[in-house]
C-alpha cells in the first residue's frame, strides 16, 4: 500500500489495517481509489503531478457548499500540501447509494438552493483549477467585468498560447469578448457556484440523496452554471422543473446561454485540442457573424 496514504490515515487517528483497495475510474486528473480499513470505507485520491493547494481548494469549496447546508457534499476527512513533485493525497467520505425517483428532483432544489448562498462581490479569494488549467481569481464588484478579465481572458491568453486560435476565431473571440455588455445586461447576484458541474459531478448517496463532488467554487451568475449543465447534459427535465420552481432563470437566459457555455468550450480547446474547436467557433459566429 501507498506510503502516502498509510501516513495520512493514520494522522487521521484510523491505524487499523487496510483490508482492501482497488482502483476507481472516472476521474480526469487523480488517481482515486476505493480504501477500506477494518474501521471504515474511504474515497482517496493521490496525485503525484498535484499543483499545489489543489486538494486544499478542493476541500475548502466543498466546506463552503456544506455551510449553505443546501445539498449533501462528502466529509473531508483529510489532505495535505505537498512540496512540489511530492505525492499529495486527499481522503473523504465513501458514498454510495443509488439514483432512485426524486433524486435528480432533490438535486435541481438542492443546487439552486446553493446558488441562493450569496457573497458579497463575484469571484473567490483564490485561485482554484478548472480541470488540470489554473482558474484564476479576484474578487469582482461587476459580473462582466469578472468573466471579461478572470475567466475569459486566462483561457483566450492559453489557448493563443497553445496554437488554438488561428486568426478568424482569435478576431471572432476578440470581438465576443469587447461586446460581452452588450448582452449581459441582466441583474446578477453573486451566488455561490459549484463551478464545475457537468454530469459526472453528482452521485447518489445511499438515501438516493445528491451528492455534489469535485467543486470549483466561486461566486457568479447562478444562470452561468445552468448554461454548464447543458453543455454535456446529464441533467433531466426534472431536474431543472425543480430548479426554476426554486429560483428562477434570467429572462435573456436562452441569449446567453452559449456566451457561458464558451468559458467551458475554450476550456476543453485547452485541455483536450481541436476537438472542441466546432462548438467554440458556432457560438462566435452566433454572436458575431
Ligand atoms: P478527479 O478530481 O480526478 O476528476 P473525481 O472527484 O471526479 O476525480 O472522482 C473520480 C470518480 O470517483 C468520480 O467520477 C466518482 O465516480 C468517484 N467518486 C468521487 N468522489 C467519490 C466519493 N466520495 N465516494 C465514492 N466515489 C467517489
Amino acid at each position: 500500500m501507498n506510503k502516502a496514504i498509510q501516513n495520512a490515515l493514520e494522522s487521521m487517528g484510523d491505524s487499523s489495517s487496510i483490508q482492501k483497495s482497488k482502483s476507481i475510474s472516472g476521474g480526469d486528473i487523480n488517481d482515486a481509489l476505493y480504501i477500506q480499513t477494518k474501521e471504515e470505507e474511504y474515497f482517496v485520491k493521490v496525485n503525484q503531478q498535484v499543483p499545489e493547494h489543489f486538494f486544499r481548494v478542493e476541500a475548502k469549496g466543498l466546506s463552503l457548499i456544506r455551510d449553505t447546508k443546501a445539498i449533501r457534499v462528502p466529509e473531508v476527512y483529510y489532505y495535505d500540501e505537498p512540496r512540489e513533485n511530492e505525492q499529495a493525497v486527499l481522503i473523504m467520505e465513501w458514498i454510495k447509494g443509488q439514483k432512485e425517483k426524486d433524486t435528480e428532483e432533490q438535486l435541481g432544489r438542492g443546487v439552486a438552493k446553493m446558488h441562493q448562498a450569496y457573497g458579497e462581490q463575484f469571484g473567490f479569494e483564490e485561485d482554484t483549477f478548472i480541470g488540470s488549467l489554473p482558474q484564476p481569481n479576484q474578487f469582482v464588484s461587476d459580473w462582466t467585468t469578472y468573466y471579461h478579465d478572470y475567466r475569459l481572458v486566462p483561457q483566450f491568453n492559453m489557448a493563443a498560447e497553445r496554437g488554438e486560435l488561428p486568426l478568424e476565431r482569435k478576431t471572432r473571440l476578440k470581438k465576443v469578448m469587447e461586446r460581452l455588455p452588450q448582452w449581459l445586461n441582466h441583474d446578477v447576484k453573486p451566488s455561490l457556484l459549484h463551478g464545475d458541474l457537468w454530469g459526472g459531478n453528482w452521485m447518489s448517496g445511499p438515501n438516493g440523496e445528491p451528492v455534489l463532488i469535485d467543486p470549483s467554487v466561486f461566486y457568479g451568475d447562478h444562470a452561468f452554471e445552468l448554461a454548464f449543465t447543458e453543455v454535456f447534459g446529464g441533467y433531466s427535465e426534472a431536474f431543472y422543473r425543480a430548479y426554476e420552481e426554486e429560483l428562477s432563470l434570467p429572462e435573456n437566459y436562452e441569449d446567453i446561454k452559449p456566451l457561458y457555455q464558451l468559458y467551458y468550450l475554450l476550456a476543453h480547446l485547452n485541455l483536450f485540442g481541436e476537438a472542441y474547436a466546432g462548438s467554440v467557433d458556432r457560438i462566435l459566429k452566433r454572436y458575431v457573424g
